[in-house]
């Protein structure tokens, strides 16, 4: 961002320590650009190749299957319950989601949640790990911004301080286990839809579309969808709530993203366990979690409040746009 500065930022924090642990290893930044320039260039090299006998019905589901499960793992679990705690879980339930989160291939939930933690406290400000914002207001400052939101910020290796952003994660031993775990269960990501595939088919062309679709293309489809969030949800769509910062809400991303791109509510409501709070917005994740709580598997779920909401209100649902940037 064009201003301010990192001593304004650094106090604006919620407490006394830097912003940064220190930076990614050389062999991680660099898995970081295989994980995200590679799939993109795979899809390119294979599609025209692959077209007609190299995508079955098995690796559509298996793909839809590793979608659901890893996509509302970020959502429901690292996103709604482990960094804003809008509702609390059973033990058996938050592991089930830290693991599930983990296949999403997205980082360690404390890492993830130091992240995003970040990301609120210093939305579109100095400090923000993905402002599209950064660069200015002009065209191309947007342009170089989008790109830095969407996934320009995670190839510079800086890492959030997790002692300052996610001391309950890292206190957690479940959690703690789990993210040590997470290179197994981001490989096991990954595997599995090819054992499946090679196993029900009994080919190895059965294993090689099944990593391919419902593995590597399965990622990378549920990453950009994740990093859209950051980036165009920062910039395009509505804003019918105050917020502090220019998060918008972008309805074609609503399916796709499980609910998260109601990102305007989202920031000017934090902890509520619903971000489509408006008639109308579909949020599969706060379905989920509603199916939780008739289970019992979760308690305390901080609903939507008409008192919490009613007064950030600022334009009708449907009405004009909110102060677009
Ligand atoms: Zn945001
Ligand atoms: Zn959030």
């Amino acid at each position: 961002m064009a201003t301010g500065s990192g001593q304004d930022a650094a106090q604006a924090g919620p407490g006394p320590r830097p912003l940064l642990d220190a930076p990614q290893t050389a062999a991680a930044g660099a898995a970081m650009w295989v994980f995200v320039v590679g799939p993109p260039l795979a899809l390119v090299a294979v599609v025209p190749f692959a077209w007609g006998w190299g995508l079955s019905a098995l690796d559509v589901g298996m793909a839809a299957v590793a979608y659901l499960v890893s996509g509302f793992g970020l959502t429901v679990g690292y996103h709604r319950l482990f960094t804003h705690r809008s509702f609390k879980a059973r033990r058996g339930l938050r592991i089930a989601l830290a693991v599930a989160g983990s296949l999403g291939i997205e980082g360690s939930p404390a890492q993830w949640v130091a992240n995003h933690r970040r990301h609120h406290a210093f939305a579109d400000r100095e400090g923000d790990p993905h402002s599209p914002w950064r660069y200015g207001t002009d065209t191309r400052a947007l342009l170089k911004g989008l790109l830095h939101a969407h996934v320009g910020w995670m190839l510079k290796r800086e890492l959030s301080n997790r002692a300052r952003f996610a001391p309950d994660i890292d206190a957690d031993p479940d959690l703690r286990l789990v993210g040590r775990l997470f290179g197994p269960l981001a490989a096991l990501s990954l595997v599995a839809p090819a054992l499946v595939g090679g196993l029900v088919t009994g080919t190895w062309t059965g294993a090689l579309t099944g990593f391919f679709w419902a593995g590597v293309i399965r990622m990378a489809l549920l990453h950009h969808v994740t990093w859209s969030v950051n980036s165009v949800c920062h910039v395009a769509g509505r804003r019918p709530f105050a917020s502090r910062d220019r998060a918008t809400n972008f309805w074609p991303l609503a399916l796709l993203s499980f609910g998260e791109s109601w990102h305007n509510s989202h920031h000017a409501d934090p902890t509520g366990a619903r971000h489509g709070v408006l008639p109308g917005q579909l949020d599969p994740s706060a379905r989920l979690i509603r199916v939780f709580e008739r289970l019992r598997w979760v308690h305390d779920v901080r609903w939507p409040s008409a008192d919490r909401l009613g007064a950030r209100l600022l334009t009708e649902p449907g009405g004009p746009r909110g102060s677009a940037g």
